[in-house]
């Protein structure tokens, strides 16, 4: 049946349920009337919000939603090519969560005069989506925050920029956001990257945990992914308003902990139906751990997959200007360190609903006592 007429007249929220919701605020952007607002829900997480006095029921925001308008995206092209792949750059390779593959991409966009949409920090610890225009701004988009960002209004300024302005556009984020971009647009000036993505965790809990580590002083910079001690022993690293420091490798730091042990994750999340081949995006990014031993660098190497022949350009354009390297693989050598490439499903964990309501009255220190540190990790992915 044609989509147009399926959802006719109906909001995409009476149609998606909590469960189903990825918060990637394709309704928000879609909604010329401002009807729609994103708001954090109890549980941390971006849920549309309708004002029912502005909204006239044409259900566009149900075209945008990529749950309702779930499709392979790839121009119909059946293209699955591996690559372990890093920057040339070990500056950018330090600096970035994996091999540095995001910035180099970034970086010839910029360099052709185009715009990078990625996700930046914000001072209060919250994430939003930016564009970036010059190679110097670039630092604020790379590596990874497991954090859901804040998209109100960017597909449009997409839009605005590779099909109106005609600019070269460069657009990453999870798979879900990677997908509702792909309804508003498909313009050839657009490349998309979406990353391999675990699912994200409550913000919530992670203000929670941010006010005890930092004993409830201001936190100035927050690091997902610092590589001190080389990339697969990477940490977290929080620098406080009063110069204090707070350093744990990730398996050891107990918000992590939970995260990867899928405590408090977004309930799309456990049900991820983007986390498939094929993947959304033009390219896709992620770790590429269990990397075979002749590739495996402490310095961070990439599992990049080309999903179809405009994102196999791009990267043969970047090999071909000694900006990477790009070695074939095959996707089951990827797959042993990370089943997420095609494994949607996580498990759903007994006490989740439990840490969620409770976590802001009880404190992190409790959640973190009495059931994250008591609770392993199913599937070692590393
Ligand atoms: C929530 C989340 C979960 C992930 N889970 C996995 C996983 O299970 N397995 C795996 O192999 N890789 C995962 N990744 C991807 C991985 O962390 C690296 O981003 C990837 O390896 C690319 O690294 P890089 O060195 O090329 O560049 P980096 O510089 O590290 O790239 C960062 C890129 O990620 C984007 N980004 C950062 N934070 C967010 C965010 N909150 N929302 C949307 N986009 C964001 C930035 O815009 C930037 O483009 C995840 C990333 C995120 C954001």
């Amino acid at each position: 049946m044609n989509e147009n007429v399926r959802f006719k007249g109906e909001p995409a929220f009476s149609i998606l349920t909590k469960e189903k919701c990825t918060g990637c605020f394709g309704c928000e952007n879609s909604c010329k009337f401002k009807a729609i607002k994103m708001t954090l829900s109890q549980e941390g997480f971006y849920f549309p919000e309708i004002d029912t006095e502005r909204c006239i029921k044409c259900g566009k925001c149900a075209l945008n939603c990529p749950v309702l308008n779930f499709k392979s995206h790839n121009f119909g092209e059946n293209y699955v090519k591996v690559y372990a792949s890093f920057s040339r750059d070990d500056k950018v390779r330090f600096e970035s969560s994996s091999g540095g593959i995001f910035t180099e991409m970034a970086q010839e966009i910029i360099e052709a005069g185009g715009i990078v949409f990625g996700a930046a920090w914000e001072k209060d610890l919250s994430v939003k989506h930016l564009q970036i225009k010059d190679r110097k701004g670039l630092s604020k988009l790379r590596s990874s925050k497991y954090i859901q960002s804040n998209l109100e209004g960017i597909y449009l300024e997409v839009v605005k920029a590779a099909e109106t302005e005609g600019k070269k556009v460069l657009f990453t984020g999870t798979p879900c956001q990677a997908a509702a971009l792909r309804t508003f647009t498909n313009s050839e000036n657009l490349l998309i990257v979406d990353v391999l993505c675990h699912g994200v965790p409550s913000k919530v809990v992670f203000d929670e945990y941010i006010k005890y580590i930092s004993n409830n002083d201001e936190v100035v910079s927050y690091n997902f992914r610092d590589k001190a001690n080389g990339w697969s022993k990477y940490g977290v690293k929080a620098k406080m308003g009063n110069g204090k420091i707070y350093k744990c490798i990730t398996r050891k730091d107990p918000f992590f902990h939970g995260f990867i042990c899928d405590l408090y994750s977004n309930l799309s999340c456990y049900d991820c139906k983007f986390a498939s081949i094929p993947r959304v995006g033009d390219v896709t990014i992620g770790d590429f751990w269990k990397a075979p031993q002749e590739i495996m660098d402490e310095r961070g190497v990439s599992v990049v997959i080309a999903n179809n022949h405009r994102g196999e350009k791009f990267l043969e354009k970047l090999y071909s200007k000694n900006k990477i390297d790009l070695h074939p693989r095959k996707l089951s050598e990827a797959l042993k360190g990370n089943s997420r490439i095609c494994n949607g499903f996580l498990n759903m964990r007994k006490n989740r609903e439990e840490i969620l309501k409770t976590v802001k009255k009880r404190g992190f220190i409790y959640i973190a006592e009495n059931y994250i540190n008591k609770t392993k990790r199913y599937v070692l992915d590393k």
